[in-house]
């Protein structure tokens, strides 16, 4: 093991999350360090999404998601336009099949509102319809600031930011365990090139393992540290062209928003995420879960052939909840929470953590602003 380094401010984990924090703080003028277990950025979660930019619909008002989305929203927008990133506002409608779903549009609509989303447009089926022929349902709701967006392009810019003020993404180092100590964090690093380093200040962004890497830090206190469950999330794509110009949202389910049709900036089709609670993470997709797609679907599109979706890919939510519990809000916690100087962690950085990427990274360094 080398001798010690020292650094100003390191974050663990290069996902997009990750990176827009790095960048936020080297953007600051701070000195920082991204430790990065994998051989590439953004391999884990934030390239196994969606990669919708939502528009701050669902989630109960004052929450963290419901305000860094609204705000990263924003900035995401904004950003994407400055620096040239691939994205398109091409909007989404979020549709009641049924007549007791229609309760549960207006239930959506009522809290988008108290969340300050002010462009929801309420549709009678028949222009739901009138906007996409293929189309099945008894009301919907337009969300014009809805959008998608190209997520490694957008990693790969900020990456350029950070680079760019100075910040080093160190890959092929995952961090093993460490220590608080009176001088700062220590970390022990494993992967290819073992060595210790000390940090003034510390993000844990570990996404999935945000819990363990916590954990794996002595002097971080346990009673901070929530539990992780994994939600996996299968997607299918559509051979073929999409017969939708627009996002589709079923109305939620429990744990997530249901089995929704996106579309890509190539054009591509794809169903999903639907919702599988598994112990450990395996991003292989079951191609038996095709018929509970189909049947998902045709609720809101009759008209899917049998055959036309291949299993795709999958990516897997960080949940705090356990299955069946009550959705649970963002987790940042800094030293007025846990007590360790200079420690900000990350839990449970599930949706709309890309869209709020931004917005969470000034958080962030609000924060650790006073240290
Ligand atoms: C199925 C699904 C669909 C989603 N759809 C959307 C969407 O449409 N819109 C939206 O806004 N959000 C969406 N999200 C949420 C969004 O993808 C995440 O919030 C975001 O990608 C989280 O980024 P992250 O950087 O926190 O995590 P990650 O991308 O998982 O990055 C964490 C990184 O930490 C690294 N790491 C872990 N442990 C260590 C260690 N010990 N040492 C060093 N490195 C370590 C990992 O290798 C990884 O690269 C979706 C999520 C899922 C699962």
């Amino acid at each position: 093991m080398n001798r010690m380094e020292r650094v100003d401010c390191i974050v663990i984990g290069a996902g997009v999350v990750g990176i827009s924090i790095a960048r936020r703080l080297a953007l600051a003028g701070r000195e920082v360090v991204v430790l990065e277990a994998e051989d590439a950025i953004g391999t884990h979660t934030s390239s196994r999404n969606s990669e919708v930019i939502h528009a701050g619909i669902y989630y109960p008002s004052g929450s963290l998601k419901a305000r860094l989305c609204m705000q990263g929203l924003q900035a995401i927008y904004r950003y994407c336009a400055e620096r040239e990133v691939a994205h398109r506002r091409c909007g989404k409608l979020i549709v009641a099949t049924s007549e007791p779903q229609r309760r549960r549009l207006e239930a959506i609509r009522a809290q988008a509102e108290a969340n300050g989303v002010a462009d929801l447009q309420v549709l009678a089926g028949v222009e739901a319809k009138a906007m996409e022929p293929e189309l099945a349902c008894v009301a919907a709701l337009l969300s014009p600031s809805t959008g998608i967006i190209d997520s490694h392009g957008y990693m790969l810019s900020l990456q350029g930011d950070a680079e760019n003020r100075g910040a080093v993404i160190v890959l092929r180092s995952p961090v093993m365990s460490g220590r608080v100590t009176a001088k700062g964090i220590e970390l022990d690093i494993g992967g290819p090139a073992p060595s210790r380093i000390l940090a003034r200040s510390l993000v844990n962004s570990g996404g999935l393992h945000a819990q363990r890497v916590a954990a794996s830090i002595a002097g971080v206190p346990a009673a901070r540290i929530p539990p992780c469950h994994y939600a996996k999330g299968n997607y299918y794509t559509l051979a073929g062209r999409s017969p939708f110009s627009r996002l589709i949202y079923p109305v939620p389910e429990p744990a997530g928003l249901g089995v929704h049709l996106t579309l890509d900036l190539a054009g591509q089709t794809r169903f999903g995420p639907d919702v599988e609670w598994v112990e450990s993470i395996d991003y292989r997709v079951d191609p038996d879960r095709a018929e509970d797609f189909y049947r998902a679907i045709r609720t809101y599109w009759p008209d899917i052939k049998e055959g036309s979706l291949q299993p795709a890919y999958s990516g897997i939510r960080p949940k705090i909840q356990a299955i069946g519990g009550a959705a649970r809000d963002f987790v940042i916690e800094g030293p007025r929470h846990h007590g360790v100087d200079g420690l900000v962690n990350l839990f449970g950085i599930e949706s709309p953590g890309l869209t709020a990427s931004l917005a969470i990274a000034d958080y962030v360094h609000l924060v650790l602003k006073d240290r």
